[in-house]
């Protein structure tokens, strides 16, 4: 990947499992965070995937009822797929 430009909403998507993993080198993540400074669209998006990666990991330790969750599940998924 080119970093030499700020990125991409589609490359920030692409990020977004390393950033909550705190994978990132320091220099992406400041891209990705001036990214997401200005796009309204990513902002929304961050903030679903933080909700749904909380809600995930919360199902090993606490019983959340299963229908609350597969939409989130499949959206995840999906969003796996399509980037792939
Ligand atoms: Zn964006």
């Amino acid at each position: 990947m080119r970093l030499r430009r700020d990125l991409t909403c589609r490359e920030l998507v692409e990020l977004v499992t390393d950033y909550f993993e705190g994978a990132l080198p320091a220099r992406v993540r400041r891209r990705f965070e001036r990214h997401i400074g200005k796009c309204d669209g990513c902002t929304a998006y961050l903030e679903q995937m933080r909700v749904t990666i909380e809600l995930t990991s919360r199902l090993r330790t606490e019983d959340v009822p299963s229908e609350a969750l597969e939409p989130l599940l499949v959206a995840f998924r999906d969003w796996h797929a399509d980037g792939a």
